[in-house]
């Protein structure tokens, strides 16, 4: 089992409000001590000097694409690029071929992870079966097997009742229930926001109101139901306001938000570049501006990447034939960085939170903190060093991202699993 000490970082571990220099050792796997000077007993030394030391960043929804869309990603590669984020644990989504709806699918799943993942890997299984919408999945079996929450993420319920009998069994297996809120007869045909953006690209838009029915729906029937309710990918003003809503009235409601929902807006994108063409689309600058806010006041419970890749092949048609969806991992933390603590939205604390304690609290995951005895898992990150981020040399399989390029003030150093070093930046 890995030792490890790492020396002298800015240890920020939200679940104890610790933020001050000190040493972090890891002996068995598990954080063994964390304080100043201590004594490694002869483990391997980091040295993380001018360095932040969080706990291990949890990403709560990713595509890891395997089985069936090896092509695009398998979850040996996307492991390795979501280490490469800061990531040490990933939630992988159930819409592969097939659809992680069995627990014969959510063991297999777990099974290659254990001998090819750099990360942690956490299976979210299906709500229905073949994310078909109709007959429940088998929730109760794949929980059993390892399944951390249930989503049909990629496509919402979108009958109610349903969704009311999802939410029932969710409760009843204590899981929570995780959905893609999208009126797909409102967002029919749609490749983009739909607004001003829409109009002079000639694209036909999705609206707003295509999300926030759907949110306010699901706030009832959780309301109704009792059930834990978690709002993936949030992007427009009136979903944040609908959960906060249902947040002060006490509703067990929670939500994310992606790197590139609280970055870029619709008029960010370059005429028809698929590489900014995903679900939910980039929105209007006020919308951007909402869930930033939201992401500051405290609505918004984790940062996740929505992580999707889609190979060359697929992204480099006409823009209406293109797939939905961008990769995530490694420019996650530079954008929420840039977007949230140097613009002073959000302080560090808060961001590193966004990353651990909210996404492990949605799971109930044994994560996300440096509290002794824990499974070693350790983000470092820099939140000041330039670094430019060159697609070519992604460690991911697929190449879809709108931030080749760029330049971030911040970012990750290395990411520790189990007390072992699996990723740092050369
Ligand atoms: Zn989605």
């Amino acid at each position: 089992m890995s030792k490890l000490l790492i020396r002298n970082g800015r240890v920020i571990d939200p679940a104890s409000g610790r933020d001050e220099i000190a040493d972090v050792l890891i002996w068995g796997g598990v954080v063994a001590a964390v304080g100043a000077g201590l004594d490694g007993r002869g483990a391997p030394v980091f040295d993380a000097t001018g360095l932040v030391v969080a706990p291990g960043f949890i990403d709560m929804h990713a595509h890891l694409r395997e089985p069936g869309f090896a092509h695009a990603e398998t979850i040996e590669t996307g492991s390795r690029a979501a280490a490469a984020g800061g990531f040490t644990s990933v939630c992988a989504m159930p819409n592969t071929a097939p659809v992680n709806d069995n627990p014969t699918v959510t063991s297999y799943i777990i099974e290659r992870a254990s001998r090819h993942a750099l990360t942690n890997v956490f299976p979210i299984g299906a709500i229905t079966a073949g994310c078909g919408g109709e007959a429940l999945a088998e929730i109760g079996s794949m929980k059993n097997a390892g399944a951390v929450a249930i989503s049909d993420d990629g496509r919402p319920v979108m009958n109610a009742r349903v969704m009311r009998r999802a939410l029932e069994t969710a409760l009843s297996f204590d899981l929570p229930i995780i959905q893609h809120c999208e009126d797909l007869n409102l967002s029919a045909g749609g490749d983009m926001h739909e607004g001003f953006e829409s109009t002079r690209l000639g694209v036909r838009g999705i609206p707003g109101c295509s999300e926030d029915v759907i949110v306010a729906r699901d706030i009832l029937l959780a309301e109704a139901t009792g059930a834990r309710y978690h709002v993936a990918h949030v992007s427009t003003r009136r979903s944040t306001e609908l959960v906060g809503q249902a947040k002060a009235r006490g509703l067990p409601v929670t939500c994310e938000a992606t790197p590139h929902h609280m970055s870029l807006a619709d008029s960010d994108m370059p005429p028809y570049d698929s590489n900014y063409k995903m679900k939910p689309p980039l929105r209007s600058r006020d919308d951007v501006a909402a869930v930033v806010e939201a992401i500051a006041s405290g609505i918004v419970d984790a940062i996740a990447t929505d992580h999707a890749p889609h190979p060359g092949s697929e992204k480099m048609q006409e823009f209406e034939r293109c797939p939905f969806g961008i990769i995530g991992f490694e420019t996650a933390l530079g954008v929420a960085l840039e977007t949230l603590y140097h613009a002073g939205k959000a302080p560090l604390a808060r961001i590193v939170a966004l990353f651990t304690t909210g996404p492990a609290r949605v799971l109930n995951l044994d994560r996300g903190t440096l509290a002794l005895g824990v499974a070693g898992d350790v983000t470092i990150f820099d939140p000041e060093r330039p670094w430019t981020y060159d697609l070519n040399r992604s460690l991911s399989k697929s190449r879809n991202s709108p931030f080749d390029g760029k330049t971030f003030r911040g970012g990750p150093m290395a990411a520790v699993v189990d007390g072992a070093v699996v990723w740092r930046r050369e």
